[in-house]
């Protein structure tokens, strides 16, 4: 079969014919380039269906305009916003859109959750810790992806809680989870980030806590299981280290602060989702 071509977004939204859908899936098997826009439309969408959002508030629309029109100190934010996912990713997006993406980021405030409710899937996460693979099975993330990443929201600290060093990344679960496995030879630690806002209802039988200057979700036993979100990122750590060690971990960790000004935001969640795009 030929690439997906403009089939891409059909077959992501599951819109393909059985047979063309088999066919997709067939191609996709060999065809990273067709895998890789799958990969990037699935997040995109993910991304913008965060937007179903609130009303944003009265003149924030009016006061990015200004921004976006407002010279130099702000110029390389503008400028970065152009050069952004639409320009950068391949992927086809009205400018309106980007608008609605801006608007997601910037309408955050202090009481506001970034993102669609997910639900980490805890007891697969448990049960796989002791499994012979350190992460999921997924799509490698090479080093200098990882530096990458770690540069634009997506944390992929190459040692955790002081002497945990990671040892393998992946895109798991469908590509939109970042893996990450850490050890230092007598315990382990796996950290899991993805797009989204904690389902409340999904950590029913987690306490909060404090770790690291962080307000957590921590449900103890082995491995013990540590989950936040900050920002429209969820944060899941599975380990059996110590529970010294772990506080570290998280206190390295983004925290809820949400001091961020609307521009601020705006510029860091751009950022995030460009380089997850380009990585994907
Ligand atoms: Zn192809």
């Amino acid at each position: 079969m030929a690439h997906l071509g403009a089939d891409v977004a059909a077959f992501v939204d599951g819109q393909l014919s059985e047979p063309a859908t088999r066919e997709a899936l067939t191609h996709l098997q060999t065809c990273d380039d067709c895998a890789k826009a799958v990969r990037q439309q699935r997040l995109l969408k993910s991304r913008m269906s965060t937007v179903a959002a609130p009303e944003p508030p009265p003149g924030l629309m009016a006061s990015l305009a200004g921004l976006a029109a407002a010279p130099p100190e702000r110029d390389g934010w503008w400028v970065r916003v152009r050069r952004s996912v639409p320009f950068r990713a391949g992927v086809v997006l009205v400018s309106a859109s980007v608008a609605v993406v801006m608007t997601a980021y910037a309408v955050g405030g202090a009481d506001q959750r970034v993102g669609d409710e997910v639900a980490p899937p805890f007891n697969q996460y448990a049960a796989d810790f002791f499994g012979s693979t350190a992460v999921p099975a997924g799509h490698v993330i090479e080093d200098a992806t990882m530096t990458k990443l770690d540069g634009s929201g997506w944390p992929c600290l190459a040692t955790l809680g002081g002497d945990l060093h990671r040892v393998s990344g992946a895109f798991a679960d469908h590509q939109e989870v970042v893996a990450l496995s850490y050890s230092n030879g007598r315990s382990k630690l796996n950290l899991f980030e993805q797009n989204g806002a904690l389902d409340r209802d999904s950590i029913k039988d987690f306490e909060p806590a404090e770790m690291g200057g962080s307000d957590v979700w921590v449900r103890d036993g082995e491995p013990m299981v540590v989950t936040w979100d900050d920002d429209g990122v969820v944060y899941t750590i599975v380990t059996d280290a110590d529970r010294a060690r772990v506080e570290q971990a998280v206190s390295q960790l983004p925290r809820s602060t949400h001091h961020d000004s609307p521009p601020e935001r705006v510029r860091d969640g751009l950022d995030r989702m460009t380089a997850w795009l380009d990585a994907a």
